[in-house]
């Protein structure tokens, strides 16, 4: 470990043939050397660990080097050339303005400006971070920036471009260093691996790769540890531990689980993840961007833009094409809302199952034609989704049999309005009256709207529209008994609501009616319990506030309106101080 030197040291290139993921830039630089176009003042732009200070360095040992190759590199063997590589060249000066941003630190570069080089052609000042520089220090530098001796050429770093104040940018030669394309930087680390003699797979790579979001100089720094951690054989599973990073089998594994409407395994995965020391967040953001992945691999064209190894990209190609674009969007919003509730959010666990859950639900829902229609969707009760699928198929419902043995002739009635077996759709109001029938035969039991206990196997729950719905209250009052004429008239001016999948909205205007339709609210229930052929239909009765535009107006209101627009009604009621009674 004596002469153990880090990767991004050992292999920083030395010529600009050799900079990893630049060569369009490289080559522009080559060629105002080979030109002798030279600029006094660069500023490379661009995230960190891309190769800007080293280009900087290249240029500098560049335009010093006494025998340029053909190709315009530097020879590496003049005086000039070993100088530099060997940090003892007097014509480079390197500042880091992020910790040297003082006007002193500035005033020493001002200093040796007007000092000829001893050797070489150039002196190469490069500030590195030059954002940083506070106020002074730049209106300090401003002036020499502006009129540099023929030997000077500033090369200034930063890479946050948008801070740099303008007066300066307009005295540059501007460079962007992109960010590193993942293919490059894996080509050399596979490149370093080798020389190094150490064993790497390739999706290991590939990890660290992403892992340094674009930077050389990260990406070796986390080869180093890897390797380290590794002792010789960094393989995917070593990367994924010593890093910390969440292998993307949890996101295909889960994905699969959302697909199958498979809630459950969906929160054991996040569990194993949460007993691995993850974080549930961290989780939830890693979803969203294999979703969005997804989203990219369904197209053949946009494959490209995934920048994973072939066999994953395959792997994303091939659930891509189990997933509709739809559930996708759904999945990425849902993970995206989790994200943004998250750091507020008290149960952060809960939070992240919910959205889980969510998103187990929405193949379900997109196989639902109800859905759509309703304002806002409510989860579906986690109980029925594991037998769901197996209750696709309607069947003659077990429940219609009993029914009808109910309402026949020989069943115990209690009252003489007994239901019109003849008549389909007809309300027998009597029926599930609680108390009011004697007796608990096991067909009655089957009937029992309240019963909780009740064996009866349940009618398939078959999604229904709005509309449906509608139809089947107006047929509820429509068949009731002349006695409730009064209901019938309530239920005609109300127009129900459904809301998610299972909940129809009574919304009423005062507490009597109110009253009224929660005592008949268990038989609207089974009543649609039957004809839309869905046991879980609640009905919920809301008292609402008066709509100044909908309630009914008064006497007192038709009379003051009158007296507004006829002014002769008014002072002759004023005049024989008629009033209203
Ligand atoms: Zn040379």
């Amino acid at each position: 470990m004596d002469n153990y030197i880090v990767s991004a040291r050992k292999y920083r290139p030395q010529t600009f043939e050799s900079v990893v993921g630049q060569h369009a830039l490289t080559q522009t630089l080559k060629n105002a050397i080979a030109s002798g176009k030279l600029a006094h003042a660069y500023l490379f732009c661009g995230p960190r660990g891309v190769g800007k200070t080293t280009c900087a360095r290249i240029f500098a040992k560049t335009i010093n080097c006494f025998n340029l190759s053909a190709d315009g590199e530097a020879c590496n063997e003049c005086e000039s050339c070993k100088a530099f590589n060997e940090n003892r060249s007097m014509n480079i000066f390197e500042l880091d303005a992020a910790s040297n941003n003082s006007i002193n630190d500035i005033r020493s570069i001002v200093e040796r400006v007007n000092i000829p080089p001893q050797i070489g052609r150039y002196k190469v000042f490069i500030i590195d971070e030059v954002h940083m520089l506070s106020q002074a220090a730049f209106n300090a530098f401003l002036k020499t920036l502006e009129e540099p001796p023929a030997h000077v050429i500033f090369i200034m770093a930063t890479t946050e471009k948008h801070k740099v104040i303008p007066t300066i940018l307009s005295r540059c030669q501007i460079y962007d260093f992109q960010r590193m394309d993942l293919g490059d930087i894996i080509g050399h680390l596979r490149y370093v691996a080798k020389q190094e003699d150490i064993e790497a797979e390739d999706a290991a790579l590939h990890l660290i790769a992403q892992k340094a979001d674009g930077g050389m100089r990260d990406a070796l720094s986390i080869f180093d540890q890897v390797c380290n951690y590794s002792q010789g054989k960094v393989t995917y599973n070593t990367v994924i531990e010593d890093l910390n990073i969440l292998d993307y089998e949890y996101y295909f594994k889960a994905t699969d689980d959302f697909l199958r409407i498979d809630y459950k395994s969906a929160l054991l995965t996040l569990n194993e993840i949460l007993n691995k020391g993850f974080d549930a967040q961290q989780y939830i953001g890693g979803l969203a961007s294999h979703f969005r992945n997804l989203l990219v691999a369904r197209d053949k064209e946009t494959l490209p833009l995934l920048e994973v190894s072939d066999d994953v990209r395959n792997r994303y190609h091939e659930q891509a094409n189990r997933c509709n674009p739809r559930f996708l969007y759904k999945a990425i919003k849902i993970c995206s809302d989790c994200d943004a509730q998250y750091r507020t959010s008290r149960n952060k666990r809960l939070t992240v199952e919910l959205a889980l859950i969510e998103l187990a639900q929405i193949e379900q829902a997109d196989a639902d034609p109800s859905s759509g229609l309703g304002p806002t969707r409510r989860l579906k009760p986690l109980a029925k989704t594991a037998t769901q699928k197996a209750q696709a198929t309607p069947s003659p419902s077990p429940k219609s049999e009993p029914a009808s043995k109910a309402s026949a002739p020989d069943a115990p009635k209690p009252k003489p309005v007994a239901p019109q077996p003849s008549r389909p759709g007809t309300i027998s109001r009597s029926i599930s009256l609680k108390g009011n029938r004697p007796g608990n035969s096991a067909s009655d039991a089957s009937l029992s709207t309240t019963g909780s206990s009740q064996p009866t196997p349940a009618p398939d729950d078959s999604p229904f529209t709005e509309e449906e719905m509608r139809s089947q209250w107006v047929n509820y009052y429509l068949n009731l008994p002349q006695e409730e004429s009064a209901l019938q008239g309530r239920m005609k001016i109300i127009q129900p609501t459904l809301v998610g999948t299972e909940e129809v909205l009574v919304k009423v205007s005062n507490e009597w009616v109110l009253n009224d339709f929660n005592r008949i609210k268990p038989e609207i229930e089974q009543y649609f319990h039957k004809n839309l052929n869905n046991s879980k239909i609640r009905l919920r009765i809301e008292q609402v506030e008066h709509d100044a535009s909908t309630r009914p107006i008064t006497r007192a209101e038709v009379f003051d309106a009158i007296k507004k627009e006829y002014p002769a009604v008014r002072d002759f009621c004023n005049s024989l101080e008629l009033k209203l009674y």
